[in-house]
């Protein structure tokens, strides 16, 4: 039986009923049986139904922020962000319903017309660090293309998915369109990926599991979209805007305590820029308020779980540049931590998922772009310069799939999302998505 925590007292909120095997082949089978109704619905009223569920998360957008907070030890004041961007993710997908069509190709002895059909049932696997973002970023495509959806959150952070699925028939989508299993994801999760009447995974979690889930799919040949961990930069030129870049960021890794795929835990600096950069690092990181999750001031809470921390604190070792203050007591506090490392140790080498930043230093753009690319990972990214050529030089030689410029913020509701080599493949958000939740079929008319 999941017992769902609140990381920041250890408390618990709620007991759940394990679901299992049954539970999950019965939930593809009501949205096995809701598919044909589904994509038949024209796609002005999709739409509208889309929007009508945007606006219900905007209406609803205090409570969800509270459960999101709570289950999750999230900061109220980036809760709240984070609900108002699943609210903007429904109306992009229901501004997209209509946008995203086939075309007409002229061909020899004929025409030939493509349309977009939707796969069928899919299946929906979140991870626990942002459920009720990640749930909507592949809710909202996999709505508008006319799919329907067994969507299982991790059995960590259940509630605010829960919550949806009330507000999706509130919003008048039909029953069975949107399911929601709880379950442990071996054995909820690895039965959506066989199941024969399942035709698309879209996982968002580790690298291991996700290999675990392209093993599985390949039994029935399922499409697979895979968000998986990172090992970001955050490339911090010396003629950078040091103020800028090192007020920037703290944010870049130790929000949501760390627990971000996108997290730039790799933090390389310039030799000549290194003294001051860290000792403006150190400055802005000890400002990061780090307690209590329900207050408005607060910019970290606590990790996910005690096991978790565990394993986030076995990668500091030595005495670091920086270690911030984090409560005493009940809650898996963890505070910020900023090492100083080299490309090759571990901690620059594996995902923390925590509030631990480590900082290399590398001298000239080669050396830069050299020690970026030496990770297994490619998901995100930040280049500090003045030197607009070198900033998109650098853009171009870099191997992930999303990068900032002068920034550390990376994800909109209009544009793709995603990663390359392991941390996987698939671009949520933006039109892109709707590819990944949809299949092209070419007709063609003899004239
Ligand atoms: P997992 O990859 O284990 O879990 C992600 C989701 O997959 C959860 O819903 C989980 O369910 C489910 N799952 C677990 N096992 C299977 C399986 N065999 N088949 C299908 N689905 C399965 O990540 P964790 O939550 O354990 O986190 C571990 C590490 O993964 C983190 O420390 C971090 O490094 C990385 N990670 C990366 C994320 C990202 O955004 N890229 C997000 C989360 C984690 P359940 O938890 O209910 O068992």
């Amino acid at each position: 039986m999941p017992v769902v925590v609140n990381p920041a007292t250890e408390e618990t909120i709620v007991e759940l009923d394990d679901a299992g095997v049954a539970e999950a082949d019965a939930a593809v089978a009501r949205a096995k049986a809701a598919f044909s109704a589904w994509r038949a619905v024209a796609p002005s009223d999709r739409a509208r139904l889309i929007r009508r569920l945007a606006t219900l998360v905007e209406e609803h957008a205090d409570e969800l922020a509270r459960i999101e907070s709570e289950n999750v030890g999230k900061p109220i004041g980036g809760a709240r962000a984070e609900v108002a961007m699943v609210a903007e993710v429904f109306h992009f997908y229901a501004g997209a319903v209509d946008k995203h069509h086939g075309q007409t190709i002229p061909v020899a002895g004929g025409v030939d017309l493509t349309f977009r059909e939707p796969l069928g049932v899919v299946g929906l696997i979140v991870p626990w660090n942002f459920p009720l973002n990640i749930s909507s970023w592949k809710l909202g495509p996999a709505l508008a293309c006319g799919n329907t959806v067994v969507l299982k959150p991790a059995e960590l952070t259940p509630l605010s998915a829960l919550r949806l699925a009330e507000l999706v028939l509130d919003a008048g989508i039909p029953e069975g369109v949107v399911n929601v299993v709880v379950g442990p994801g071996r054995v909820v999760g690895q039965r959506l990926v066989e199941h024969p009447d399942v035709a698309k995974i879209g996982f968002t979690g580790s690298t291991e599991v996700g290999r675990g889930v392209m093993q599985g799919a390949a039994g029935t040949i399922k499409r697979v979209t895979l968000e998986l961990g990172g090992k970001s930069a955050n490339v911090v030129f010396a003629d950078a805007d040091l103020e800028r870049a090192a007020a920037s960021a703290p944010y870049a890794v130790f929000d949501n305590a760390g627990q971000d795929c996108c997290a730039r835990s790799r933090i390389l600096v310039e030799r000549p820029a290194y003294d001051r950069f860290v000792e403006l690092l150190v400055d802005a990181t000890s400002k990061v308020k780090v307690g209590d999750p329900r207050n408005e001031q607060t910019e970290m809470g606590p990790l996910i779980s005690a096991q978790h921390r565990e394993t986030v604190a076995s990668f500091v070792d030595g005495e670091p540049i920086f270690r911030g203050e984090a409560p005493n007591g009940r809650g898996y506090w963890f505070p910020c931590t900023l090492v100083e490392a080299s490309n090759q140790d571990r901690v620059a080498r594996e995902e923390v998922f925590g509030p631990v930043a480590a900082v290399i230093q590398f001298t000239g753009e080669e050396e830069a772009v050299r020690i970026a690319n030496d990770t297994p990972y490619g998901l995100s990214g930040s280049i500090w310069t003045e030197n607009g050529a070198r900033a998109l030089r650098v853009a171009r030689a870099l191997e992930t799939g999303v990068l900032s410029i002068n920034s550390n913020s990376s994800v909109r509701p209009s544009t793709p999302f995603g990663g390359a080599k392991q941390s996987g493949f698939g671009r949520e958000l933006g039109m892109q998505a709707l590819d990944g939740y949809s299949d092209v079929k070419n007709v063609f008319i003899a004239t």
